[in-house]
């Protein structure tokens, strides 16, 4: 039975790309070291890391003018190192309520002193859709507006970004990067965690402009970005391995197509899915329909005990890690890259027996 994992993060990886690892393991590149060995201080690793970055910026089109960097810490460490490196002039900062990575990254940064105002929330609605700007921005007030693109938990994603009128725009897209086609330079900064579309944990991107690279005064060297930007991303030890298996998922994507190929299989594995959900009689999506999510799809029978028999019948069946985020509940699949049709469909024809023996 083929076992399908729909974990939200860390998430399935393509095969081909865990089958290199385990071919690669015991020695890379004929050195007879596995990577899980080598030094950064190599030039065999300075070639990984360099071919990954110009991988990134062939992928997402990312402009020159964009640096892009590693960083150890998740998109939780990121929450920290915007305010600290971009939060300079105002110590203010802008951001819409979308969900429960959103209201991190608000508490986050009002522990380190910023105050936060949230211009939106759908919190009311339990986020079952995105909050948009009802009112254009004031100018020269906020050193930047936080944005989640695709809200993991609550199943919702942007697809149009709100107008800044000139306040920077700062992209969390932890979820969707590289899943659906965004434009680089709409955003002043972009971060992301590669443990759900791109590689396996420990390793987060970030992509920002060149010239807000300035160095700051009084913050931790590890959350440093011109320190980071100097040191190619490695003023200490890095992740290597982590780095390496994103390098490698960075290959399968060219050689998938690259991101409107994969925008492209989202949006089928996502609508075969919500179509199902629409016209079932027993399982609903949660989230209206033109917000929704192409990687992150929560859905509920209403009955908490019957979602659980559910998830169980999933599980038999190998359709794994189908349980939904606590604070919603109920079930959610999580269809990033790597996740194939066939693994929808059968969670598709799967839920359909259920609902047909219920
Ligand atoms: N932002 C989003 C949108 C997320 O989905 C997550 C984690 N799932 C985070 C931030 C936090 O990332 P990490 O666990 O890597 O710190």
């Amino acid at each position: 039975m083929p076992v399908y994992n729909f974990a939200a993060g860390p998430a399935t990886l393509p095969n081909e790309v865990i089958t290199q690892i385990q071919q690669e393991l015991p020695s890379i590149n004929g050195s007879g070291m596995s990577i899980l060995e080598i030094s950064h201080r190599t030039p065999m690793f300075d070639d990984i890391i360099n071919t990954a970055k110009q991988d990134l910026r062939d992928l997402l089109a990312i402009p020159d003018n964009y640096e892009i960097m590693f960083f150890q810490g998740g998109g939780t460490g990121q929450f920290a190192a915007v305010p600290l490196n971009l939060a300079t002039e105002h110590h203010r900062i802008a951001l819409l309520d979308s969900g429960h990575w959103a209201a991190r990254a608000s508490d986050e940064a009002a522990n380190l002193g910023l105050t936060v105002d949230t211009l939106a929330s759908t919190k009311d609605t339990h986020y079952d859709r995105l909050p948009q700007l009802t009112a254009s921005l004031p100018t020269d007030t906020y050193d930047y507006l936080h944005i989640t693109t695709n809200n993991t938990i609550e199943g919702t994603a942007y697809r149009d970004l709100p107008q800044t009128n000139g306040t920077k725009l700062i992209g969390d897209m932890s979820s969707n990067i590289m899943a659906q086609r965004y434009n680089v330079a709409d955003f002043d900064l972009i971060f992301a965690g590669v443990q759900k579309n791109l590689g396996p944990a420990g390793v987060t991107l970030v992509i920002v402009k060149k010239d807000l690279i300035k160095p700051v005064e009084h913050i931790p060297n590890i959350l440093n970005y011109s320190l980071f930007a100097k040191k190619n991303s490695m003023p200490n030890t890095p992740p290597v391995f982590a780095i390496y298996a994103t390098g490698l998922t960075l290959k399968w994507l060219k050689k998938q197509g690259g991101v409107d190929e994969m925008q492209q299989r989202n949006e089928k594995k996502a609508s075969l899915l919500y179509d199902f959900l629409d016209n079932s009689k027993l399982f609903r999506s949660t989230v209206i329909a033109p917000d929704r999510s192409l990687t992150n799809v929560p859905f509920v029978t209403g009955d908490p005990e019957l979602d659980k028999a559910v998830i169980a019948d999933l599980t038999d069946n190998g359709l794994l890690n189908l349980k939904g985020h606590r604070s919603v509940g109920g079930l959610r699949a999580s269809l990033y890259n790597a996740m194939p049709f066939e693994g929808v469909q059968a969670l598709v024809n799967e839920l359909y027996k259920f609902e047909k023996n219920h």
